[in-house]
């Protein structure tokens, strides 16, 4: 056996995934809002905090 194949997950990051950050929500974090030198933070739309920023958002609730 020169050659070994397992199951095992690679380590390589082939995408980045970036869900939302809000514990217990496993939506994808399809809004970001990155600051300066701040990492990137990702939410889903229902807990992104910053619509103050995107005025053009229509909510049907
Ligand atoms: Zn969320």
């Amino acid at each position: 056996m020169s050659e070994e194949r397992t199951t095992t997950h690679p380590s390589a990051p082939v995408h980045f995934e970036h869900w939302c950050e809000v514990e217990g929500c496993n939506k994808w974090g399809g809004l970001g809002f990155g600051k300066g030198a701040q990492p990137m933070r990702w939410w889903c739309a229902e807990h992104y905090p910053h619509w103050d920023r995107k005025p053009d958002v229509s909510q049907d609730s």
